[in-house]
């Protein structure tokens, strides 16, 4: 049995993931996590009897989660209690339309044609969907390949083609989808991974199979119960965590890191380390890396930021299901405004949960409890907006959701709690408030992420939402399993 220490930076999904599978190879781990609490992203608000997801709301692929009991021959279900969603999204459209989205192909169909889609589309579509899924799935996914080298290597150059790589996600979709409504809703399952439809590449679009094939999950009690029950399989597995305990310089010699510096100035010696924290941060704050270094991870641009914002109510909406969407009446131009230009969008689109719908434990009876998430660009250090310049931005956000139907929403507040991309940069030294990790951008880096692997020093690795396969809890906690994986064979070397 191996007995090796292991230092993991971070406790976001990606590092309880790596910490829990090397734990489980035999590898002596602690994690060091800068925040009173575990989770990183997947973190919770509790006030006036309300509680409130403050990072993700969306669980899908919950087996991606259950390997990490399943190899500690216990079952997932003990730790955690999960639930599907019906519907999966409801759409509010600025013509006054509302459309679901459900698994049930028969159910889809009439929500279909109720903006003119004929049905076939949507099943040809969701056939493309599958198909490019199953394809990223063998290799990107499940080996978790890291640059083209690798890709060239598994799937040979005769499947290229099949990864629809002239199209960007927009693209593949408009070529199935006919009318604006259909295309709205399959072009925002971008919203995964904080990017812009109109610049990922077209194998993007195998996030509709993730969740049309494998379901949209609610965790009982709120999503941040992921946390809990990891926490309880580190414990049982004897995983260290030391709360509360930033790292401020990972320590090298010969080429390979020795350890970390804590902020309490104590030193501590590891023979393999695992940054949880993002690669460009880790590079520029903990090896302070040269220019050269961080020039050649400029392409590994964050994903975008968001306005988080919970709002506590003394009434419900009857008209909300428990995730909602309302779309810019332009959303090519929120994608363009977000991305390109990095403004603030005039008229966002905008994700609204009310998790009440599904479990009433997270708000008082006859009150919804709403998070509400627009995308807009991350910090530009150079020229940041103000927390007024944010502020400005989440009245128009309001003001949006009265006009499609939230009447009154700002009358029947009671409780409010606002993020801006500099809190959530603060909360998680994300690379510039990013809330997914590395953007998706075709020209950029055609959706890869960073390796896994450093490519300066040889024991020193990443997880998390800026490495492959990148951002959204399913993807990091698969990625702790692949890391895992990566430093097991290497350490057999
Ligand atoms: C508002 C919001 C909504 C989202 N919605 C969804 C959703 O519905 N579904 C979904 O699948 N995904 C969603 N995501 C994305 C998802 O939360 C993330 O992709 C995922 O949780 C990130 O995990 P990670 O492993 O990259 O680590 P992170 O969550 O980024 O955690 C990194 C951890 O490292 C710690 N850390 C950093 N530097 C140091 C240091 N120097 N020393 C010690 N500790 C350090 C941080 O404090 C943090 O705890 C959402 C994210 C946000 C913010």
């Amino acid at each position: 049995m191996r007995c090796k220490s292991v230092i993991v930076i971070g406790s976001g999904l990606g590092g309880l993931s790596a910490a829990i599978s090397l734990a489980q190879a035999g590898y002596e781990v602690t994690i060091h996590e800068k925040n009173p609490q575990i989770g990183g992203k997947l973190n919770v608000l509790k006030e006036h009897g309300y509680t409130f997801d403050l990072g993700p709301s969306i669980l899908t692929l919950p087996h991606i989660f259950e390997r990490l009991f399943e190899r500690s021959g216990r079952k997932m279900s003990d730790y955690i209690k999960i639930r599907a969603v019906r519907p999966h999204w409801r759409n509010f459209f600025e013509d006054g339309k509302v459309v679901d989205l459900d698994p049930d192909p028969e159910r889809m169909a009439a929500e279909a044609r109720k903006v003119g889609e004929d049905p076939a589309n949507v099943r040809r579509f969701l056939k493309y969907s599958a198909d490019l899924y199953d394809l990223v799935n063998a290799g990107y996914f499940e080996q978790g390949l890291d640059d083209a080298a690798a890709f060239r290597q598994f799937y040979g150059l005769r499947n290229f083609l099949k990864f629809d790589l002239f199209r960007t996600m927009h693209g593949g979709v408009k070529r199935h989808l006919k009318t604006r409504h259909m295309q709205d809703i399959f072009d925002y399952f971008i919203k995964y991974v904080g990017s812009s439809a109109y610049q990922a590449p077209a194998f993007m679009n195998c996030m509709a199979t993730i969740q049309c094939r494998y379901d949209l999950w609610y965790v009982d009690g709120g999503l941040y119960n992921i946390a809990l029950g990891l926490q309880r399989l580190m414990d049982e597995l004897g995983v260290k965590v030391c709360l509360n305990s930033e790292v401020v310089e990972v320590s090298q010699e010969n080429g390979f890191v020795t350890g970390v510096v804590t902020r309490d100035g104590t030193r501590h010696p590891a023979a393999i380390i695992v940054s949880n924290m993002e690669v460009i941060p880790a590079y520029e704050k903990l090896l302070h890396e040269d220019d050269e270094l961080l020039n050649s991870l400029e392409k590994f641009e964050p994903a975008c930021s968001g306005l988080v914002l919970e709002l506590g109510l003394d009434r419900k909406y009857p008209q909300l299901a428990h995730h909602n969407f309302f779309f810019s009446a332009n959303q090519r131009e929120h994608f363009h405004t977000v991305f390109r230009k990095r403004q603030l969008p005039p008229d966002p689109t905008i994700y609204l949960v009310a998790a009440s719908k599904t479990d009433p434990t997270v708000a008082p009876a006859g009150c919804d409890g709403l998070k509400i998430l627009p995308h807009i660009p991350y910090i530009d250090d150079d020229n940041p907006l103000t927390r007024e310049d944010y502020m400005a931005f989440k009245e128009r956000v309001l003001i949006k959701l009265e006009r499609m139907g939230l009447t009154n929403l700002r009358q029947h507040v009671v409780f409010e709690h606002c993020w801006t991309p500099h809190d959530i940069r603060e909360q998680y030294y994300s690379n510039k408030g990013s809330i997914y990790g590395v953007v998706c951008d075709r020209f950029k880096n055609l959706a890869f992420k960073a390796p896994k692997q450093s490519t300066k020093y040889p024991n020193l690795f990443f997880v998390g939402g800026s490495v492959n396969p990148g951002g959204g809890m399913p993807m990091v906690v698969l990625c702790g399993q692949n890391v895992a994986q990566c430093i097991i064979t290497w350490d057999r070397r």
